[in-house]
């Protein structure tokens, strides 16, 4: 399992995708910091298909309870969170931050940890998942001191075609994209197994998916860093 150093930052756009997509990662990575984007709740307590689906009465309930499932499943694998507290699309009613703000505030937390690694979401599908990429790389690739590493979105990566859309786009904007070695070893089991664990805590997005519905969250995690033609020359 690749292990990282305590200043290596994860990009997640909601309460459960960093875990999801590195959960296991993150277990070997003790003392990383996950920095999720849209954990606002909006000023009304709107009632939303997702949330009622997820067992909650309003926004508001659902997102304290999400905060709270975060800030367990980290502590299971030994992370730190940070909340940007961006309004998720389902409460945006048509005001979306846009990817300079998101990056703004992601650089702020660069700085803050003295960042030398950020894993960002491959950003597939979903709209908010394309818009933390977009910031996310924006705040990383122009500066050289930090390694960014894509990670592919759980879920959301088993649907025809989105990785490949992504990589061809990377390789259209000249920024090459390598994958990682996957170790298959008695450490990386033991990570994959705190994992679950970790996975478990976000109960409210289980019961929304259903009980194949994230069987995606159990398969190897993979990674692809990413580079800027220009970077190497
Ligand atoms: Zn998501």
């Amino acid at each position: 399992m690749p292990r990282f150093s305590r200043r290596t930052i994860v990009i997640s756009p909601h309460l459960d995708d960093a875990v999801f997509s590195c959960g296991a990662m993150l277990a070997a990575s003790p003392g990383a910091v996950v920095c999720t984007v849209f954990t606002g709740a909006p000023r009304a307590a709107l009632v939303t298909d997702w949330d009622t689906q997820c067992g909650f009465a309003n926004a508001h309930q659902a997102m304290r309870a999400r905060r709270a499932e975060d800030v367990a499943a980290l502590e299971i694998l030994g992370a730190r969170a940070a909340h940007l507290g961006f309004l998720d699309s389902q409460y945006a009613q048509g005001r979306t931050n846009t990817a300079r703000e998101i990056a703004a505030a992601i650089r702020n937390v660069i700085r803050e940890c003295t960042c030398d690694t950020l894993f960002i979401p491959l950003g597939l599908f979903h709209s908010d998942h394309h818009l933390t990429h977009a910031a996310a790389r924006e705040a990383s690739l122009s500066d050289t001191s930090i390694a960014c590493i894509a990670y592919e979105d759980c879920l959301y990566r088993r649907m025809n075609g989105l990785v490949q859309m992504r990589l061809a786009e990377l390789a259209n904007s000249d920024i090459e994209a390598t994958p990682l070695p996957d170790p298959i070893d008695a450490e990386a089991l033991a990570c994959r197994a705190t994992k679950q664990r970790a996975v478990q805590c976000y109960a409210s997005q289980l019961k929304a998916f259903g009980p194949h519905g994230y069987d995606d969250v159990l398969s190897p995690e993979r990674f692809w860093r990413l580079r800027t033609t220009d970077r190497n020359g």
